[in-house]
């Protein structure tokens, strides 16, 4: 199965927080008080912070294979 991950639109992330609050593996945080990013190898991509996102600038995208 192909592993995946939240993915966050910086430009259009408000960096409210809402989604370090509800993820269940602490892998979204904001940076800097600017925008959220997310730890691609916490994240387990359950797609909750999507969810909730008031923005809705969170997709959950299949990883990059590096
Ligand atoms: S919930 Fe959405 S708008 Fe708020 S910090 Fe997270 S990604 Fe940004
Ligand atoms: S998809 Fe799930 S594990 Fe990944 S950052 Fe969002 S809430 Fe956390």
């Amino acid at each position: 199965m192909t592993k995946k991950n939240a993915v966050v639109d910086k430009e259009f992330c408000v960096a409210c927080g809402a989604c370090t609050k509800v993820c269940p593996k602490n892998a979204i945080s904001v940076f800097c008080g600017k925008y959220a990013v997310t730890a691609e190898n916490l994240c387990i991509g359950c797609g909750i912070c999507e969810k909730i996102c008031p923005a809705g600038v969170i997709d959950i995208m299949e990883a990059r294979t590096l």
